[in-house]
C-alpha cells in the first residue's frame, strides 16, 4: 500500500518518535517493514527495545598498492581530493585507509597500473522484529566517510522483501545529503517533521526545496507544535503546498515511553498514512 519516508531537516525534531510511532500503530493491522536509514546514528531498535541481530556487512572498495611497480610520480596523491593519499614525487604513497571514500581518482591516474583494488569494512545492516513490526536498520561504522553505501544496502535488503509488507517506513538521516535523497527518491510519500523554532523552520525549508525538486509530494507534521511559534511553520507549508498533516504537542507521556524504550503511542498517527 505504500512506502513513507519520514525525513526532517533538522536532527531532534522527534523523527524516530514519528517513524517508531507510525510503524506501531500500522502494524496493528497491517504487515509492516520499518527501516532504520538514518545509519550515522540509528537509535529506532532502542525506541523499541529491538534486539538487532547482524544480517551482512557492508563493504566499500579500497586502492591497493603494488609498491614494486610504483614509480614515485606523486599522481596518485594529487589526484585524491579526499586528501588519503600523501604522495610528492620521487616517495613512496603513504595512504589513510579512513579518509577514502573508494572514488577510484588514484586507480584512473596511476600511469604504470601500480594501483589495483582491495575492500574495507564500512558498516552492518542488521535485522529485527518487536510485535508485528520487521525491522531493518544500517549503521556506518566510526570515522568511515560514506554513508551512502550503506543506505544503498538497504535498499537491497527492502527490494529483496518488499512484497511481504503492506507498509514499508523508512526513517531517514537528517538533512539533504545523498543518503536522504536515496531514502526519499525511493518512497511513494514522504512525511517531513519539524518544531516550531526558528532552526526548526529554517531546516524544513532546506528540506522542502529538496522534496520540490525531487517532485515529491510531502506532510508536515509539526512535533511539540504547543512550545514555539506556529506561523513560520504555517506559512512555509502553504509556499510549499506541503500541508500541516499533524500536530503533536509536548508530552510527557511521549517522553516517559522515550526513556524507557517502550512503543510510543501517538492518537490517530495512523492518518499519516491514509489509515486509521
Ligand atoms: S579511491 Fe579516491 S578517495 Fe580513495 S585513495 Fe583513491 S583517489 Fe583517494
Ligand atoms: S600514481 Fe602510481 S606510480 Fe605514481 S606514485 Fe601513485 S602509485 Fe606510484
Amino acid at each position: 500500500m505504500g512506502r513513507i519516508a519520514v525525513t526532517g531537516g533538522k536532527g531532534g525534531t522527534g523523527k524516530s518518535t514519528v517513524a517508531t510511532a507510525l510503524a506501531y500503530e500500522l502494524a496493528k493491522k497491517h504487515k509492516v517493514l520499518l527501516v532504520d536509514a538514518d545509519v550515522d546514528c540509528p537509535n529506532d531498535h532502542l525506541l523499541l527495545s529491538i534486539e538487532r541481530k547482524h544480517l551482512k556487512t557492508v563493504e566499500q572498495r579500497i586502492p591497493k598498492w603494488d609498491m614494486g611497480k610504483c614509480t614515485k610520480c606523486g599522481a596518485c596523491g594529487k589526484a585524491c581530493k579526499n586528501n588519503a593519499i600523501v604522495s610528492i614525487k620521487g616517495s613512496s604513497p603513504i595512504f589513510m585507509e579512513s579518509q577514502c571514500n573508494g572514488c577510484g581518482a588514484c586507480n584512473i591516474v596511476c600511469p604504470s597500473s601500480a594501483i589495483a583494488w582491495g575492500s574495507k569494512e564500512i558498516g552492518k545492516v542488521f535485522s529485527g522484529k518487536k510485535g508485528n513490526i520487521d525491522f531493518l536498520s544500517g549503521e556506518l561504522k566510526a570515522n568511515q566517510p560514506v554513508s551512502e553505501f550503506i543506505v544503498n544496502s538497504l535498499n537491497e535488503e527492502i527490494e529483496k522483501i518488499n512484497g511481504n509488507y503492506e507498509y514499508i517506513i523508512i526513517d531517514t538521516a537528517a538533512g539533504t545529503h545523498c543518503p536522504v535523497i536515496s531514502a526519499v527518491n525511493c518512497a511513494d510519500s514522504v512525511i517531513a517533521v519539524t518544531e516550531p523554532t526558528p532552526l526548526g523552520a529554517h531546516d524544513l525549508e532546506i528540506i522542502l526545496q529538496l522534496l520540490s525538486k525531487l517532485g515529491k509530494k510531502c506532510s508536515i507534521v509539526l512535533n511539540r507544535a504547543d512550545i514555539g511559534m506556529k506561523g513560520q511553520i504555517e506559512g512555509l507549508a502553504s509556499k510549499y503546498r506541503a500541508g500541516i498533516a499533524m500536530e503533536i504537542p509536548f508530552s510527557m507521556g511521549i517522553v516517559g515511553s522515550y526513556s524507557k524504550g517502550e512503543p510510543i503511542s501517538i492518537p490517530n498517527i495512523a492518518l499519516l498514512a491514509g489509515k486509521k
